[in-house]
């Protein structure tokens, strides 16, 4: 299966692109603008690799999206690229809506435009007459039965086979195994948009998690743009038959996350020996993922799920915030050793250079000092609009797709602390440049 994957040099971008290479032996073509949050060097191990290539290209150039699939010929395209920072987006709205709403908007017409010419059986897009991108199809014609989406089933498939066939991806490859034509058909194209639980906006202390249908409530500028390009996608399937499938998830976690976000700053303001902002009291309650049991739920929903559905994927791993950091305190106490950094000799300007590399669970041991990072936590103003809980209800995923999560609270951020202990230069290249883990977001209210 060859696989668009948008935004891959992303934080999930990464993680998902190595899980389908290396893992799922499929074909992916990266497309990513490589903004401040994209990074190549997170796929280095990629380069060379003949199923693994990079296009980069900004969502917002509609003529270079066409280029793409023209040229790729995907079976599925899986889109992630996005701003995804909520502190960003209270400094910086513009950019969020030109990429998660805009942007996707491009992508559901390039991906409308490429999958309407399968269905011609045009070799190329550019040539196909019938292609129309801006036109709506006749949507009774298109969808067979007119019902809705969840019993979609496109016109031109209702003499393939029983319906229940529709619901099964099927790889054009598997069909036309040994063979060098590569034919995606309107039958096994997908399209999987990658969205977040913040949609929801926040629950009540004693609610139950969000369930799909729960209404949406997005309270930040990048939630609202996220909920946005839900709706673009959905009203894509609807309106013009598209085959999408989307995903809500929770707070995700792991390598090659972006440090500006909580668990990696965390982490490296305790290296630094510098202050660790939790805002307002740390109340506020995520679910968290790891972010391979999420990047093997995309894969998981783009090759079983049912089109048009929406599918929430959570960790059942609700935190108060001050309880995360907690943890990571304990676990920088136990792996690095709070008197290992010579804080309090004044010695900061260099304070991980001390540690062993790599960080393993035996040279953990002895590393103890006689003080614990939490020392280091220190509340900050709360952000404007801060919603006070996330949780997910996973039921529909696990009892329809049998996807699950492995890490557990433990596993995944000890797996997650040694990440960043252990790949140093990798922050250290990021936070050369012009971001410095700085406090972002504080202009709302
Ligand atoms: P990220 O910020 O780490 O990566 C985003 C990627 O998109 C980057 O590689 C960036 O270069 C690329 N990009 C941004 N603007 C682009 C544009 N105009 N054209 C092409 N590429 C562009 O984000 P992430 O945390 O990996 O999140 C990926 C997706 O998952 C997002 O859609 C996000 O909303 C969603 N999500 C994230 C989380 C989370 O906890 N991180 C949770 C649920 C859902």
């Amino acid at each position: 299966m060859k696989i668009l994957v948008t935004g891959g040099s992303g934080f999930i971008g990464s993680n998902l692109v190595r899980l389908l290479v290396e893992e799922k032996g499929e074909s992916v073509i990266n497309l990513d603008k490589l903004t401040y949050a994209g990074n190549a060097e997170s796929l280095a191990d990629l380069e060379g690799n003949p199923n693994y290539t990079f296009e980069q290209v900004d969502l917002c150039d509609a003529a270079a999206l066409s280029a793409v699939f023209t040229k790729h010929r995907p079976d599925a395209v899986m889109h992630l690229a996005a701003e995804s920072h909520v502190d960003r987006s209270i400094d910086g709205p513009d950019e969020f809506i030109q990429t998660n709403i805009v942007g996707t908007f491009n992508l559901l017409q390039a991906s409308l435009q490429y999958w309407r010419s399968l269905e011609a059986g045009c070799a190329k897009v550019e040539t196909c007459e019938s292609v129309k991108a801006n036109e709506p199809l006749d949507t009774a014609d298109q969808r067979g039965d007119g019902s809705d989406l969840n019993t979609f089933i496109p016109s031109h498939a209702s003499n393939a086979g029983p319906p229940s066939d529709l619901n099964t991806f099927i790889p054009s490859h598997a069909s036309n195994a040994g063979s060098s034509s590569h034919l995606p058909t309107q039958k096994t194209f997908r399209f999987l948009h990658v969205s977040t639980d913040e949609v929801y906006g926040s629950l009540p202390s004693d609610a139950p998690g969000f369930s799909e249908t729960h209404a949406y409530d997005p309270h930040s500028p990048y939630s609202a743009s996220k909920a946005a390009s839900d709706h673009l996608a959905r009203s894509w399937a609807d309106t013009y038959g598209l085959p999408v499938l989307v995903t809500n998830c929770s707070n995700n976690y792991g390598p090659y996350q972006f440090p500006e976000k909580l668990i990696p700053v965390v982490i490296l303001k305790c290296l630094r020996g510098e202050p660790i902002p939790v805002y307002g009291k740390g109340e506020n309650i995520r679910d968290w993922l790891y972010v391979t049991d999420h990047a093997e739920a995309l894969y998981t929903v783009v090759t079983k799920g049912r089109v048009g559905e929406t599918y929430n994927i959570g960790g059942n791993n609700e935190r108060q915030n001050i309880e995360l950091v907690r943890t990571l305190c304990s676990l920088m106490d136990e792996l690095v050793g709070y008197g290992r950094l010579n804080i309090e000799d004044g010695d900061t300007q260099n304070p991980i250079s001390d540690i062993p590399s790599p960080v393993s669970e035996a040279s953990a041991s002895s590393t103890k000092g006689p003080k614990s990072f939490q020392d280091l936590i220190t509340f900050v103003t709360d952000r404007p609009g801060h919603d006070m809980r996330y949780a997910i209800d996973p039921t529909k995923i696990r009892d329809e797709l049998g996807w699950e999560p492995k890490e557990d609270f433990a596993s995944g951020f000890r797996k997650t602390v040694l990440w960043y202990l252990n790949n140093r230069e990798w922050t250290d290249r990021i936070l050369s440049g012009d971001y410095k883990l700085d406090r972002l977001g504080n202009v709302g209210k």
